[in-house]
């Protein structure tokens, strides 16, 4: 994309070229429309709208010299991925988006990223999931420790999630039937914890399943009035402390 879509076509400056390279196009698509990604063109997401083609995104994103202590607003965010490029290289990207499918899904995306990023997984750590739901986070994860067991309530979307995973080539994901709040216990202590749906308190078998030095991330609703607070719990002994990140809207954690 660079050398054949860019670079001839005046896309010089060299952090947008970086830029560019690093954000992985594919992820903003559907699954049946991830082997164009990488196409000189448009491509249709969700709600009648595009992405732009990788060529335009170049050129906008140099055309506003963007520094790395800058601030920036977007104005349609569509599948999130222009203001993936510029976040690479300002300080802050806030992007309004009219569709709230398409602002739902783009922050998805993000959040995904951004939780992972707050577990610090390293590349010996056993990790627990709970919520598999598509098996996207588990996968991304998966790619950054030795294995990862993922826990989902509803059999079918463990089932599916599972097929996806195992037709992939994610070899150390380990799919389970059951109730996330009461953790895995066979395969405790975990070294990251990453908890998709939202807890009214952090289960305590959660907590007594984290290893000393883990870290688990998780949505805390903290009122019914209030967007969840994403928080990264970590061990240290006996001691377990917390910081908030960001708030977030996840679906409900369903215990029972
Ligand atoms: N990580 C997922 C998104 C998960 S959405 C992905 O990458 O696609 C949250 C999921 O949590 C839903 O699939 C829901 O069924 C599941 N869930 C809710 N309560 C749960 C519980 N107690 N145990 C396990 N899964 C739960």
């Amino acid at each position: 994309m660079v050398a054949e879509q860019l670079r001839p076509h005046g896309v010089t400056d060299e952090r947008v070229l970086e830029a560019m390279a690093s954000v992985p196009r594919e992820e903003f698509l559907a699954p049946r429309m991830r082997r164009h990604a990488y196409e000189d063109r448009a491509l249709a997401i969700d709600c009648g709208q595009t992405i732009s083609q990788p060529l335009v995104v170049a050129l906008m994103t140099q055309a506003a010299s963007p520094q790395p202590a800058d601030i920036a607003l977007e104005v349609g965010t569509g599948s999130g991925y222009a203001a993936a490029v510029l976040s690479r290289l300002c300080r802050k990207v806030i992007t309004i988006e009219r569709e709230p499918a398409l602002a739902e899904q783009a922050s998805q995306t993000l959040v995904v990223a951004l939780m992972t990023q707050a577990s610090s997984p390293q590349p010996d750590d056993i990790a627990l999931e709970v919520g598999t739901g598509s098996g996207y986070a588990a996968a991304v994860l998966s790619r950054l420790c030795r294995k990862v067991i993922t826990i989902e309530r509803e059999p079918a979307l463990a089932e599916q999630a599972s097929q996806t995973l195992r037709r992939l080539g994610f070899e150390n994901v380990e799919v389970a039937v059951g109730d996330g709040s009461q953790g895995w216990p066979s395969e405790a202590p975990y070294n990251v914890i990453l908890v998709a749906a939202a807890a009214g308190s952090v289960p305590q078998a959660l907590i007594d399943q984290l290893a000393d030095g883990g870290r688990m991330v998780i949505p805390v609703a903290v009122s019914a009035h209030e967007p969840q607070d994403l928080r990264v719990y970590l061990r240290r002994g006996a001691d377990v402390l917390y910081r908030s990140l960001f708030p977030v809207l996840f679906v409900p954690l369903r215990t029972g």
